[in-house]
């Protein structure tokens, strides 16, 4: 339409607005993708007071237009409700992807590593991240034999891509006042031989203890570390962000919330922030929960039930393929029980991390005693990555009212590994099964998990073809369509944070939180996803300035 017949539409419905409400802003001209069943695309959508006013045809949003109303013509881009991260650590995520990388796609030889680490010790204490002997192609153990041949003196510590191992130095276990009479904090280990510490801790207590007191750590600038870790999530698309670990990693307890309120809070915000605070902060929850608004919300709380396949620390009900282990339960049945009945009599939502079969079984039983001593209507009790969750699980979900957010980077970077050497062909197929969720009617989220794919349209992606590094297809029929892909990073993960009146689809009455993207992801190939665009995200109507300090 050009610009001139428009300006006729405009004239012709500036006069029916007399009786209407005026639109602050009205957007047309694009593909418009609402997540709506009820209508799932409009040609227009008006916005008054940071809401939405109307979405539907372009004559009626145009019928709010007065002349003080801004028009956005989308060029024919697309527009979507804002994408929603189901689950990060968002300050954990910047101390992290700002430390020394090891990542095995970029390193995979052990005898890099080790190079590596050499060079950046001459310079001072080394905090890395993203190393993964799952993935390279020669490993060798990092340890205190290994680090400590590395630097005595210079404390380097190492954090595996899965934010459940570490490895350090005695440097660095001194630096953090750990040793061998140092008791293993409740729902982590530090790894012992003998009596004696190996250089290695498990879970993360002990990782947020030996990471406190490395220089990534001390002396940061978290203000303006958790804005620029919210501007690095709009620039992906994100308007809403859910932190699955509040209370940590700053070293003074419950601080993180402080900077990410401040964050959240600034004029120029660039998204919502919500979260789950560490369980052991459970008795602080109330009074945190008094701060609650709009941009700011604390949902439930958080357990870890185990660690990560890929590190041979998931709980399964069978050993692992490649080593004589049943990996690594952080509680006991009772202890979880114990833990999710407390919060849940309270009405906290409760969101499990569980990864393996056992885990997920532990948790669901969990979740399953708890309703029987306090039953609820909605508990909306999440299952975190909920991995390996085959059918029978899947259905237990329903019946104990859960809701799984899967971790298809699994399927990506580790469904190979997964398939010859950790859990075998049988197990790895089963891994985020999406189709299953969907048939036995499971609302369910995608996230990331601060692990290293933060575009959304590329987690869609891997959950629509499930292809793995090298190519191939894990397991076609857990394949989902592009369209639940997107609810699973919009509407989906609004309902499981309890949000969806506000959040999660473009519809009359909720937040005007919305992402711009170059093309329609209805309208390319499955394999093309990742290559969309992000062009710009709005945050309660406002077009939200992405900065120029993200990297
Ligand atoms: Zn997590």
């Amino acid at each position: 339409m050009s610009k001139i017949i428009f300006g006729s539409v405009v004239a012709i419905f500036c006069c029916n607005s007399l009786l209407a409400v005026s639109a602050d802003i009205i957007f047309f001209g694009g593909d418009i993708l609402t997540i709506d069943e009820r209508q799932p695309s409009v040609e227009a959508v008006a916005v008054k007071d940071g809401r939405i006013l109307f979405a539907g045809s372009q004559h009626q949003a145009f019928s709010y237009k007065d002349e003080t109303t801004q028009s956005v013509d989308l060029q024919g881009k697309t527009m979507l409700p804002g994408f929603i991260d189901a689950h990060t650590h968002i300050l954990a995520m910047e101390i992290l992807r700002t430390s020394l990388d090891l990542s095995p796609l970029t390193h995979p030889d052990f005898d890099d590593i080790l190079k590596i680490l050499k060079d950046a010790a001459a310079k001072g204490p080394v905090t890395a991240f993203g190393y993964d002997p799952s993935l390279m192609k020669k490993t060798g153990e990092l340890n205190f034999q290994t680090l400590d041949a590395v630097s005595m003196d210079t404390p380097i510590l190492v954090v595996n891509k899965s934010g459940h191992i570490a490895y350090g130095n005695h440097a660095a276990f001194a630096a953090a006042g750990v040793d061998d009479s140092t008791p293993d904090p409740i729902g982590g280990s530090y790894q012992k031989k003998d009596g004696k510490l190996t250089g290695v801790a498990f879970e993360v207590p002990p990782i947020v203890r030996l990471l406190s007191s490395s220089p990534a750590m001390k002396g940061a600038d978290y203000d303006k570390m958790a804005e620029e870790a919210a501007r690095w999530y709009a620039r992906n698309g994100y308007t809403t962000i859910t932190d699955l670990g509040l209370g940590l990693p700053i070293p003074k307890p419950l601080e993180d919330i402080e900077y990410l309120r401040k964050a959240v809070h600034a004029s120029d915000a660039a998204v919502r922030i919500q979260g789950y605070l560490v369980y052991p902060f459970l008795d602080h929850f109330k009074e945190i929960e008094k701060l609650n608004d709009d941009r700011f919300r604390l949902l439930g709380v958080k357990i870890w039930s185990d660690g990560s396949l890929q590190g041979h620390t998931g709980a399964l009900e069978k050993d692992y393929k490649d080593v004589h282990s049943e990996g690594k339960l952080n509680y006991s049945q009772s202890e979880l029980d114990e833990m999710v009945l407390t919060a849940h009599k309270q009405g906290i939502q409760v969101a499990v991390h569980a990864n393996g079969d056992k885990a997920i079984k532990d948790t669901l039983h969990a979740y399953e005693m708890a309703l029987k001593a306090s039953p609820a209507e909605d508990p909306r009790f999440r299952v975190e990555h909920a991995t390996l969750a085959d059918k029978k699980l899947l259905k237990k979900m329903v019946s104990v009212k859960a809701t799984p957010s899967f971790t298809p980077l699994h399927i990506y970077y580790y469904g190979e590994v997964f398939e010859h050497q950790i859990l075998g062909k049988a197990r790895a197929e089963e891994i985020d099964s999406g189709k299953s969720a969907q048939d036995v009617g499971l609302k369910f989220s995608y996230n990331d998990d601060s692990l290293g794919i933060l575009n959304p349209l590329e987690l869609v992606q891997i959950a629509v073809t499930r292809k793995m590094l090298d190519g191939a297809v894990l397991n076609p029929e857990e394949r989902i369509s592009v369209e639940e892909g997107l609810r699973c990073m919009t509407i989906y993960p609004a309902w499981q944070t309890f949000r969806e009146k506000d959040l999660g689809s473009i519809e009359k009455g909720k937040f005007a939180d919305f992402v711009l993207l170059d093309k329609n992801p209805l309208k390319v190939s499955p394999d093309k996803l990742k290559e969309i665009k992000v062009l710009q995200t709005w945050l309660n109507g406002k077009p939200v300035d992405w900065g120029i300090s993200v990297k």
